[in-house]
């Protein structure tokens, strides 16, 4: 219920606060949650009320969100040195430190790092040093990007020209020279009586026919999410990767992976591009990182393009690029500690451990007559919305269907995201099997009396 005493919470969020990414008539007719500490996977409203975040706020508190470690680690920096920078030869020793350990987990024998404070500005990061190699290698005509239709990769004027999203169009984005290619998602956009692998080669050839029709010594670079994220839990099909990258490989053309949200064990690999059995030329990172406890992101550079920057910066004198915050040492002490918990504290091991029963949770509720597909990797995965299964005919979109599921299941204590006409989940690493009972039990109830109303 909407409270509109005055000084409410809620009246003090909206009064004061421009909202992102927030659906506004919602807003209107439910208020704004407004949250005050975390217990594990369970955050807490200002009313006391406590909810399961089964999306790990944004995908990003996967050590959930009272981690004794993560917060030492925090304050034992901000004690011995509380902020410094990454220009000008000087850089703190958590930096180092950070640098290393990333490219020892890395999937590359040696590279390079560049930090950010966002995953956006990673990208944005990435696609300027390929433009700057491009200028520096005396083809300064090589600066298109290729994306996918439906991937996310930011919200900055770079990174969201890259993500294949419609709303861009109200920014008048994408830039000119952000291609899109076709989403690699069967189940949707197979066509009538085509296999999987046909599926693939279909995606593989478009790949190839744009990069001939735009010229392949106009594009830069090729960013692919692993399993695309926020544009619904959409893994690879069969074989994606291979043939995209052979295609890829043909033009000289690098394949970055975005691993901002599969980076760190999310697939139950380190990396996403392990479980799919690919090795980029760079890595995008960011979210998982620090377990969500600080802004920070990086761009880690595999041999090669780490080599070829470090000429194309020697030519001139220095790469011009970085932000005040790039490699905060309190982001790097993090960061180090995070990924301690997931690769040696039994994180990564645990989303190995619990993906079995996630997978059971999800199948069971793919049962429903009005879910047409679950799909997922690891500790993420969506279930669609469907009016008719067998047709894959999706509800209209005037019922708001996911948004009803997620926003009853909010009044049951569990936080879901609603993404077109799929919830997604995706829980922290430290969930035992009774977390995604629960999980599981609230959401199937939520589904049952919403498919109950609209279907
Ligand atoms: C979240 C996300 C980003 C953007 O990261 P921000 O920190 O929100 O800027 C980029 N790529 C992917 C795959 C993401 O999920």
């Amino acid at each position: 219920m909407r409270d509109d005493a005055p000084r409410s919470w809620d009246s003090r969020a909206e009064a004061a606060t421009f909202y992102g990414f927030t659906d506004l008539p919602s807003v209107a007719q439910r208020g704004t949650v407004v949250l005050t500490h975390g217990e594990g996977p369970y955050v807490f409203d200002t009313a006391g009320k406590r909810y399961f975040d089964s999306n790990s706020g944004l995908w990003n508190m996967v050590a959930g969100f009272d981690h004794p470690k993560l917060a030492e680690a925090a304050k034992a920096q901000y004690d011995r040195f509380p902020g410094y920078h990454a220009f000008f030869g000087r850089m703190s020793d958590q930096t180092v430190m950070l640098s290393e350990r990333l490219v020892e987990v890395s999937p590359f024998a040696s590279g390079k790092v560049f930090y950010t404070n966002s995953g956006s500005e990673a990208n944005d990061t990435m696609v300027k040093m390929l433009w700057f190699l491009g200028g520096a290698e005396g083809q300064p005509q090589r600066r298109k990007i290729i994306t996918r239709w439906n991937s996310y990769h930011g919200v900055t004027a770079v990174s969201a020209s890259m993500t294949g999203k419609p709303y861009n169009s109200v920014f008048g984005l994408p830039l000119p020279g952000f291609l899109h290619v076709g989403s690699p998602h069967y189940w949707r956009f197979g066509q009538e009586g085509e296999t999987e692998e046909a599926f693939t080669q279909r995606l593989a050839h478009e790949l190839e026919a744009t990069i001939i029709k735009e010229g392949p010594d106009t594009i830069a670079g090729f960013f692919a999410e692993p399993v695309i994220g926020a544009g619904g839990v959409i893994p690879p099909s069969k074989g994606y990767f291979q043939a995209i990258q052979a295609v890829l490989k043909r033009y000289g053309i690098p394949l970055i992976a975005d691993e901002v949200i599969c980076g760190f064990g999310r697939t139950g690999n380190v990396w996403g591009s392990q479980t799919f059995d690919f090795v980029p030329d760079a890595i995008i990172a960011s979210k998982a990182m620090t377990a969500g406890y600080f802004p920070m992101g990086a761009v880690v550079l595999g041999p090669e393009l780490a080599q070829r920057l470090q000429n194309a910066s020697e030519a001139i004198e220095e790469f011009p690029h970085g932000f005040t915050a790039s490699g905060h040492p309190v982001g790097c002490a993090v960061s180090l500690a995070a990924i301690d918990l997931i690769l040696n504290g039994g994180l990564l091991d645990n989303v190995r451990a619990l993906t079995p029963r996630f997978e059971a949770g999800m199948a069971e509720l793919a049962g429903h007559a009005n879910i047409g597909e679950w799909r997922g990797a690891g500790l993420m995965g969506a279930l669609e919305a469907v009016q008719d299964k067998a047709t894959k005919t999706p509800f209209a979109s005037n019922l708001s269907v996911s948004e009803r599921i997620a926003n009853t299941c909010t009044d049951h204590g569990l936080i879901c995201r609603p993404l077109g006409q799929s919830i997604v989940l995706c829980p922290p690493f430290i969930c035992t099997e009774s977390h995604l009972d629960e999980m599981f039990e609230k959401l199937a109830a939520a589904l049952r009396q919403v498919f109950a109303e609209v279907a």
